[in-house]
């Protein structure tokens, strides 16, 4: 038995430590309990919980699927989103493993492929980007880079045998979108759109609580998220490298919050669009935008987006028995979910923690999960394009000053695939 081995091995080995060993080993004649030593249990190794049944239960070891069963993914693009959350995110991955980098900066792809240990033959450019295909290490593709480039290298990636991961936006416009799902569908290979949201764990708790309507049917949606943009130089002010302004940017986590939260899409827009006059770096794409969405089962999202206010990202939920508050919502961290409603006299003001996880790890096993078995992404390609259709609706609508009515779709999650596992 595992427990009688593990007291001769020590009981062996502080024998002969001498005399102090002997008297520790005298101690340790009992057998060590299972609480402390955990078990494997169906290739899980596992502890039983160790704290009395009122405290909140750990969340166990990650149990990680050994190294070389991971999906190996090709990350392209050494910015920002990659260096300070991505690339340490496969850290914390169970099912996924950084294999290789794609990058136009050689001198920062060879220290990055030597923090992770990569050799230099992992390290592509651009130009030899198609080359991933010889390397049966990448299995996947994560591209994060400026939004006009997703197509190309969605496309190419396909093209080249692998399955894509893209960044949101997906692409420039509802029709670039279609055509990286119809690319990667000719191609046979899946492609998901890097909602991080949706496989956050406060995030679904709303979810969850709008869902079973456990106040009460969501009635109004408020979901703001600003930020306070700096040097004008930037890709993310050129229209031809973003697409546009704060909208495609941070507006769509507001847009399609809304849509994730209700499950359904919106029937009609109607939006404005500011913009400081005489500031160059607005002189291409939009400073903040204001849009309401109306779904058919009746629920009103009043959304808000900027690049010129400080930072704030909150989603609250109004239903008939509770307020539903998310602040920090669509940050990377520092979350804090308030449900508001009545206790007897009072008005109480609950306050849930839920342990947090590393969103792009999660991200970045769904997507390794959907390959391991052969299933359709949560937030594939078709959800990216939804979200360009309405924004394009919005634009229209912040241009023309008038509502937009958008095609009625019947059902729940049309664009969605199976709910993440964990
Ligand atoms: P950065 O500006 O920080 O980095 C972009 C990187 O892309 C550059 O460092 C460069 O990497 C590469 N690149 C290649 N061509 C160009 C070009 N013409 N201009 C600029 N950069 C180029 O961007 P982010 O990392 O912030 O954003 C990348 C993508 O990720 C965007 O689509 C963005 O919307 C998305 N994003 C998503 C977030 C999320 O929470 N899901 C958060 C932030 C961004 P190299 O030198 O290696 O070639």
């Amino acid at each position: 038995m595992a427990g009688t081995n593990l007291i001769n091995r020590r009981g062996a080995l502080i024998g002969a430590a001498g005399a102090t060993g002997t008297l520790l080993a005298g101690a340790a004649a009992a057998a060590v309990p299972e609480i402390d030593t955990g078990r494997v249990q169906g290739g899980q190794v596992e502890f039983p919980a160790w704290t009395a049944p009122t405290e909140r239960p750990s969340g166990g070891p990650p149990n990680p699927m050994p190294v070389s069963e991971r999906v190996g993914f090709a990350v392209v693009g050494l910015g920002r989103l990659t260096l300070e959350e991505v690339l340490p995110a496969f850290g914390e991955a169970k099912r996924s493993r950084l294999v290789a980098l794609v990058s136009g900066t050689p001198d920062k792809a060879a220290r990055v492929a030597a923090q992770y240990g990569l050799r230099p033959e992992a390290v592509y450019d651009y130009a030899g980007f198609d080359r991933i295909r010889d390397n049966p290490e990448i299995r996947a593709v994560y591209i994060v880079l400026p939004n006009s480039l997703h197509k190309e290298y969605t496309i190419r990636a396909a093209q080249a045998g692998k399955d894509v991961l893209c960044e949101k936006p997906m692409a420039m416009s509802s029709a670039e979108g279609q055509a990286m799902v119809d690319a990667c569908r000719a191609a046979g290979r899946k492609l998901m759109i890097a909602y991080r949201c949706q496989y956050e764990p406060y995030n679904r708790e709303v979810l969850r609580m709008v869902r079973e309507a456990t106040f009460g049917p969501a009635r109004f949606i408020d979901a703001v998220n600003v930020q306070n943009q700096g040097d004008g130089a930037q890709w993310r002010f050129k229209r031809a490298l973003a697409g546009g302004g704060s909208l495609p940017d941070v507006g769509l986590y507001c847009l399609n919050a809304a849509r994730y939260l209700t499950g359904e899409e919106p029937v009609e827009v109607f939006a404005r669009s500011v913009s400081p006059p005489g500031d160059p770096r607005y002189a291409e794409v939009e400073e903040s935008v204001t849009f309401m969405l109306r779904f058919p089962g009746g629920v009103v999202a009043n959304c808000a987006t900027s690049y010129g206010m400080h930072e704030s990202r909150l989603l609250r939920v109004h239903t008939p028995g509770a307020a539903i508050s998310l602040d920090g919502a669509f940050s990377y961290h520092d979350k804090q979910l308030r449900i508001t409603r009545r206790e007897g006299r009072a008005e109480a003001v609950e306050e849930r923690r839920i342990p947090m996880l590393n969103q792009f790890a999660l991200e970045l096993d769904h997507m390794a999960e959907c390959i391991l078995s052969n299933r359709e992404p949560h937030t594939p390609g078709e959800e990216g394009v939804q979200d360009h259709r309405i924004m394009e609706a919005i634009y229209q609508s912040a241009a023309s000053g008038q509502p937009v009515a958008l095609p009625r779709v019947e059902g729940l999650d049309r664009t969605r695939g199976p709910a993440p596992s964990s």
